[in-house]
């Protein structure tokens, strides 16, 4: 039986699921995608929420294999809490109000636009990895992302509204002028872990949240001490913090543990004469694994460095 909503328009492996309801809108109905949802008789707060349900009926109504869509699903769990496939994430997703983009990325998908003679609504996408915070950098491009307030689904056209760069010179010049830089290697591991792509790293089973926020609290404190917080770094301060961060997590185990052992040799004389402990010297950080199930690998290992000082 042919679908509801015929020609299929395919989701894109690398776009989010309210990113590909809002181009269906506009390719089928040029309407918002709240209107068009309503009209199908779904529920666009659902659709927001990434209700798994919701979403496998408009698959449904639109031919397409639910999947791939599923799998790039953020489901909101509690509060800023969300769930990607089995990953449960709480501060590394930039808040749902705002919407983040690479210029040149959506100066594409306008060429695109261009080519066929259609809306640029049908084809500007919001890919997933916009979404992560940690992410700042188009792997692709090396330009910065931009960010913005998120366009109200009930007033405007596609996930982008009128918002990003109208015409696709904007690649051109970002070319000549020079600004390209490469994203970080945590960033590019986020990326990597989001796309689904088998990186083959010793991380790869640990939840992508642990990873992120363990590496950019191993870097502040290399980088600024042990008694630094995340909540008081600034956003390029917390960016090269995770860079630093990295390189140790990346490396495993005994990286992290001299890196830790290093930090601990410098600074537990740093209040009176006494010597601090372990677990006093890196009281944040402790604290930070306490949130992390048993299973953990850096739970286990600072656990272990905690008793291995209060012994000794
Ligand atoms: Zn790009």
């Amino acid at each position: 039986m042919r679908p509801a909503l015929f020609p299929l328009l395919p989701f894109a492996a690398d776009e989010t699921t309210c990113s590909w309801a809002a181009r269906m809108a506009a390719f089928h109905a040029r309407s918002s995608v709240g209107t068009f949802l309503r009209d199908l008789n779904l529920d666009p707060h659902l659709m927001a929420l990434g209700d798994r349900d919701e979403i496998g009926r408009l698959c449904e109504i639109a031919g397409q294999d639910p999947r791939p869509v599923l799998g790039n699903t953020l489901t909101r769990l509690k509060g800023s809490a969300h769930a990607l496939g089995r990953d449960m994430m709480r501060t590394i997703l930039c808040p749902a109000t705002r919407i983040r983009f690479c210029p040149a990325c959506i100066a594409l998908d306008d060429a695109a636009s261009v080519a066929t003679n259609q809306n640029p609504a049908v084809h500007r996408r919001e890919r997933l990895i916009w979404r992560f915070r940690p992410v700042r950098t188009c792997p692709h491009h090396g330009v910065d992302l931009e960010c913005r307030v998120r366009p109200a689904d009930n007033h405007v056209m596609g996930a982008f509204g009128e918002i990003g760069p109208g015409s696709v010179h904007l690649l051109t010049s970002i070319d000549y002028e020079g600004e390209l830089r490469s994203a970080s290697s945590l960033q590019r591991y986020v990326a990597e872990r989001i796309s689904g792509n088998a990186t083959d790293h010793w991380l790869d089973t640990v939840p992508l949240e642990q990873v992120v926020r363990f590496s950019e609290l191993l870097g502040a404190i290399l980088l600024h001490g042990p008694r630094t917080f995340l909540e008081d770094l600034s956003e390029p301060e917390l960016c090269a913090a995770g860079a630093v961060g990295w390189t140790n997590v990346s490396h495993g185990e005994q990286s992290i543990t001299r890196a830790l052992h290093v930090v601990h040799a410098q600074h537990h004389f740093d209040v009176g004469s006494k010597a601090r402990s372990f677990r006093d010297t890196f009281y944040n950080l402790v604290e930070e694994v306490e949130y992390y199930p048993s299973t953990s690998p850096f739970r286990a290992l600072l656990r272990r460095h905690v008793e291995h000082s209060a012994l000794n």
